[in-house]
């Protein structure tokens, strides 16, 4: 297919529509028929794409690191000033990050918006471009050569760079001579399992380090699946899952001897639920829901289109009709659960835009009271009567405001970032130093470090439209844009507005 780095020419060249052509570049399989190709001469193609990809995967990985360098440590805020980085802030990821070449802290951030992939995962993209660069040189030559793949570099990458910094010196390098020589032969688990031997073997004080530091990574993640289902996944010390497993394994298997037409999984599932909700157990206190209710305003009865009443005021009437619905909904009416709280997200029906936020208590104040101006509990005008909450002439924010963002946003609204909004700061766009309102339209939920790196961080821009159409610019030139998360959001937990945080000037 192609002869060494004579694919670069001929892909640069390909890429720009040919004149008199149908607009668009050139396709790989339009310049190299496949048609034609001998099974010989199709498993060679697929043989030099795999030598391509290789070359190109270093390519990247130098590419990273490259950019890496461009956005160094220095250039982060001190410990102790203002904005800095709090001690204990980074997940293991990002503190194997840090030490791979005194990278900015907000490295990822970047990453993750030029890839356009979540911050997570550009720490782990730039952990194994940096660790093959400039820890396993090797690896990456031969990776640059085409002579061993992805998969088998960065399962080496994952294996020996965590034990970089614990190793002595010319240790990786010895390893890497070893496991190099066998690369191809051995499956990406096979080829792991011989770096680990003979690091071990090597210096059998970094196989320790490495357990204690892995240890460090344990933890619960949740993570949506289609069909109403979600995964719940623990990363801990195997002696420890091993433990959990069997014993919601031995529970569901009595259960099954015991007549459960059940299968397994469910009841292994089940009985785990059972183990950590411990409903029967009353020594703590309850954990209490806090509820956010997606309402959509009532289309009006004379079936005008759905788009046609978007952004109409909120009447009387309207107001009306919905706590009429709840109540409709359940004996004695939606009510908030126990200990906790409920919120009304009233939107349009049409584009599912946040229009207001309501407790039920007001809503009920609200129908009471009905319009100020033509008042009387069946008035039908159409003077509004709810909206968005009023900017007040001053930094912080209303207690309104923040429930009203909370509910618009819902998590922080860096692009790639799902921190949930009841950890996050809220943000005035324009600076209130600068002139911006505190006002719905110029404020938005950002996390804690996208805070910090909106504030402090020079070279990325942040702009946000009257919608709330959130456009976020790197450094380096990239950018994505953000919409509130509209009709997405759904009854979902979310913890109180207290929880809130509102920095002190100059954020
Ligand atoms: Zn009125
Ligand atoms: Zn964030």
């Amino acid at each position: 297919m192609f002869e060494g780095w004579g694919v670069g020419l001929a892909v640069a060249e390909m890429l720009p529509a040919h004149p008199g052509s149908s607009g668009r570049p050139t396709r790989l399989s339009e310049a190299l028929p496949v048609r034609g190709r001998s099974p010989e001469g199709k498993a060679y193609e697929l043989r030099r794409v795999q030598q391509l990809k290789s070359a190109i995967a270093a390519y990247e990985a130098d590419l990273i690191a490259g950019l890496a360098a461009d956005r160094p440590a220095t250039a982060d805020l001190r410990s102790g000033t203002p904005g800095a980085a709090a001690e204990g802030w980074c997940t293991p990821d990002a503190a194997d990050l840090a030490r791979l070449g005194g990278v900015s802290e907000f490295f990822p951030d970047e990453l993750a918006q030029v890839l356009h992939c979540s911050r997570a995962q550009a720490t782990t993209t730039a952990t194994h471009a940096l660790t093959l660069v400039h820890l396993l040189p090797a690896t990456w030559a031969t990776l640059a050569d085409g002579r061993i793949d992805w998969p088998r570099a960065r399962g080496l990458a994952q294996q020996l760079g965590p034990s970089a910094e614990e190793v002595a010196p010319g240790v990786l390098a010895a390893v890497e001579a070893v496991v190099l020589s066998r690369a191809m032969e051995l499956s990406v688990t096979g080829l792991r399992a011989l770096a680990e031997r003979e690091l071990a073997r090597l210096d059998p004080l970094a196989a320790a380090h490495r357990r204690r530091r892995a240890a460090k990574a344990a933890d619960v993640r949740l993570r949506p699946a289609p069909d109403g289902m979600a995964e719940l996944s623990v990363f801990l010390p195997a002696p420890a899952a091993a433990a959990v497993y069997e014993t919601a394994d031995r529970y569901a298997r009595l259960e099954k001897e015991a007549g459960s037409p059940e299968p397994i999984g469910v009841l292994r599932a089940r009985v785990l639920v059972a183990l950590v909700l411990r409903p029967w157990d009353t020594s703590r206190p309850p954990v209490t829901a806090h509820l956010t209710v997606l309402a959509p305003l009532p289309v009006l009865a004379n079936s005008v289109g759905v788009g046609a009443v978007d952004g109409r005021p909120i009447t009387a009437r309207d107001l009306r009709e919905l706590l009429e619905q709840l109540d409709a909904l359940c004996p004695g009416g939606l009510q908030a659960p126990t200990g906790g709280s409920m919120l009304l997200a009233l939107t349009d029906p049409g584009t599912g835009r946040l229009r207001a936020t309501v407790t039920r208590r007001e809503l009920e104040t609200l129908v009471r009271r009905g319009c100020p101006t033509h008042p009387g509990p069946d008035s039908d005008c159409a003077c509004a009567v709810l909206g968005e909450p009023e900017a007040p002439d001053r930094y912080s924010p209303t207690r309104a405001q923040r429930r009203f963002l909370r509910a618009r946003d819902h998590r922080c609204r860096m692009p790639g970032c799902s921190s949930r909004a009841g950890w996050v700061d809220l943000d005035h766009v324009v600076p209130h130093s600068d002139g911006g309102e505190t006002s719905c339209d110029n404020l938005c939920c950002l996390c804690r470090r996208h805070h910090r790196l909106k504030t402090h961080v020079p070279g990325w821009t942040f702009v946000m439209d009257d919608d709330g159409v959130l456009t976020v610019t790197t450094p380096s030139g990239v950018t994505r844009v953000t919409r509130p998360p509209g009709s997405d959001w759904n009854l979902d937990p979310t913890p109180e507005p207290r929880d809130l945080v509102v920095d002190p000037p100059p954020f």
